[in-house]
């Protein structure tokens, strides 16, 4: 049997109007053959080659990459972080199933866990025990300074009805606690062996963690030039979490390669970013996600206080970004149930921000961000084959990704197709 046999028909996707995942123009009157699982050609419609494919008409349609989420956490089962790290992996495990399988039907082929996913759920993936999902590229455990973003052992919160029986006081599947330059090298080298394709460390306070000021740095100077150090001698790089600008500051000086949410970001800060050549992840949904219904879904009251400090700059920080010529990348963040949010990223950027820029956050600069260019968030010939075909232009209208996702006609990961709607 061949290759292309393998994965299936070879499929003729034609007369869709094509955004490639970084050109402003769409692209006009080619058909995008896929076999095997891949783009095999971008090219003028060639009726010698029909024959023993299956073309699908995309008359009036769109034809765009996989979308890809630079940050979820799929082991996020709650709103509560501290309750979270201490439910059973079996629990967390259903948990990503569920969420990975929500995330393909709204269109992402594609997601980077950014704090959690382990081997083991790649594994499942690989062995097909969770049938069709995106592909997961993860990094392990956190790693977290003491009293830090990713310490969710009980602290001064524990009267803010927090269970306190103490079984938090171990690192967990979530997080790893290490201080000093030494002890983490030693965790990063950790994350990848045990399979990290980044690491991901925690440069500044949060919302989700108890005990921390949000608009506080963490980590000393020599400890981010470790992680830095040790993640890009493997071949890999770190991403850091990071809201106020002076830990953004730090982040692109010490050669963090991808800064999450920069929720906080001023215009001298994003015009440095820019400069040292760093990507930006925000995380819009999560934000406004939580404002609207974080208190009602078991948001702990201290993480409600701190939203509120970040609430208003957080679309602001978008325009500053732009501005500045940080290359943004997108990723939504969100937790427990607040998954099915996903999508809204799309359209909360789009109130500051082009619809192209949006896009191309979720396209190539996502691939290019992950070091897959040219592999993923396009359409050009060698990559691989995950599509989506629009009932419109998102470019007009991002909405057609969001809502009820009817819009998304067509989901294609691997070549083959996850839904056909007509
Ligand atoms: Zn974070
Ligand atoms: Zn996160």
């Amino acid at each position: 049997m061949s290759k292309a046999d393998e994965a299936g028909k070879r499929l003729i996707f034609r007369s869709a109007r094509i955004f490639d995942g970084d050109s402003d123009a769409l692209i006009e009157g080619k058909d995008v053959v896929a076999a095997g699982g891949v783009i095999e050609d971008v090219a003028s419609p060639d009726p010698a080659i029909d024959r023993d494919a299956e073309v699908i008409d995309c008359s009036g349609r769109v034809l765009m990459p996989g979308l890809i989420d630079a940050h979820v956490h799929v082991y996020a089962a709650g709103l509560n972080i501290t309750r979270v790290v201490q439910s059973p992996m079996s629990y967390l495990a259903h948990f990503a199933a569920k969420f990975l399988h929500g995330c393909l039907d709204r269109g992402f082929t594609t997601v980077r866990d950014v704090g959690g996913a382990d081997v083991g759920l790649v594994g499942a993936i690989r062995d097909g025990l969770l049938g069709t999902v995106p592909r997961l590229f993860y990094g392990g455990r956190v790693i977290s300074q003491t009293g830090g973003h990713g310490d969710f052992r009980p602290g001064d919160h524990a009267l803010d009805g927090v269970t306190c029986c103490g079984c938090g006081f171990h690192s967990d599947h979530m997080a790893v606690v290490a201080d000093g330059a030494d002890a983490v090298r030693r965790a990063v080298r950790e994350e990848l062996r045990r399979g990290a394709s980044h690491i991901k460390i925690m440069g500044s306070g949060g919302v989700a963690s108890p005990t921390d000021p949000l608009d506080r740095c963490q980590y000393s100077d020599d400890e981010i030039k470790a992680a830095v150090d040790e993640a890009e001698r493997a071949g890999s790089y770190i991403a850091a979490h990071c809201h106020p600008p002076e830990a953004v500051r730090r982040a692109a000086a010490f050669g963090v390669r991808s800064i999450e949410h920069a929720t906080l970001i001023d215009r001298e800060t994003a015009e440095f970013v820019a400069e040292c050549g760093s990507y930006a992840v925000p995380t819009m949904a999560t934000l406004f996600g939580l404002l609207e219904e974080g208190a009602a879904l078991g948001l702990p009251a201290v993480s409600v206080e701190k939203l509120r400090k970040i609430g208003d700059s957080a679309l602001k920080g978008l325009e500053i970004m732009k501005l500045a010529g940080v290359k943004m990348g997108l990723g939504s963040d969100l937790l427990g149930q607040q998954h099915v949010r996903q999508s809204s990223e799309f359209t909360l950027r789009a109130q500051v921000l082009p619809a192209i820029d949006v896009l191309r956050s979720a396209c190539s600069v996502n691939a290019e961000l992950m070091g897959q260019a040219g592999r993923l968030g396009c359409i050009r010939k060698g990559a691989v084959a995950d599509l989506l075909v629009i009932d419109g232009n998102p470019l007009e209208n991002i909405s057609l990704l969001a809502g009820d996702h009817a819009g998304i006609a067509m989901i294609v990961k691997d070549g083959k197709f996850h839904k056909r709607s007509r």
